[in-house]
């Protein structure tokens, strides 16, 4: 199976991880009393991205270590506000609640220590083939235009609406259902023939 090498659209560096996206344009109608959405389907486009780039991107979206080191600082500083306080401050009542303010900052920031780890966790967990597709397409659509005049964009992999879940895809994309199978048939008729083509280059390495 020959693959086409396209430019990274990140770095311009050569590779083979070409993708095809659909843009999903939305128009919002400002109307007197209620604002009218329209939605659309947009140009495909054809883009690649490099294994690099998408592993610079997978690395900075998991890195969880850089968030709770700031939350760790910023509770130390409210716990040992707290406990000095409660040693300098000789009345009960006021010590007490400091004992309260400091033990609420650490039930806090042990709930978001655990948040933060399950969000890292969840990224790291998910099928790393699925994963990175994702994340990929996450990353072009910030390489790509957001809005075009009067639209705001939004990029969906054209292999996800094949092949994936519409109800979920819809749901991801705040995006009509309707319109997602309308784009879906669309998508199939010229490309039939190219089915077993894209299949094949649709994963990356
Ligand atoms: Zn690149």
């Amino acid at each position: 199976m020959e693959n086409k090498i396209s430019n990274c659209k990140k770095c311009g560096a050569p590779t083979e991880n070409q993708f095809e996206l659909v843009t999903l344009k939305t128009m919002v109608d400002r109307g007197f009393r209620k604002n009218k959405y329209y939605q659309a389907m947009g140009d495909i486009i054809h883009t690649a991205i490099c294994d690099d780039c998408i592993d610079e991107f997978i690395a900075k979206s998991s890195n969880s270590s850089k968030q709770i080191l700031k939350l760790s600082l910023l509770s130390l500083i409210v716990f040992i506000g707290c406990i000095v306080l409660f040693l300098v401050v000789p009345i009960t009542a006021f010590r007490v609640f400091c004992a309260i303010i400091a033990g609420i900052t650490v039930l806090a920031f042990l709930q978001e220590f655990n948040n933060i780890k399950k969000q890292a966790k969840e990224i790291n967990n998910k099928n790393e083939k699925e994963n990175r597709n994702t994340l990929a397409v996450k990353l072009l659509s910030k390489l790509l235009p957001d809005r075009h005049n009067d639209a705001e964009l939004a990029y969906v992999d054209a292999y996800l609406i094949k092949k994936g879940d519409l109800n979920i895809l819809a749901k991801e994309y705040g995006f009509s259902y309707k319109k997602l199978v309308q784009i879906k048939n669309f998508l199939k008729e010229g490309k039939d023939n190219q089915q077993l083509d894209d299949d094949a280059n649709h994963q990356l390495k």
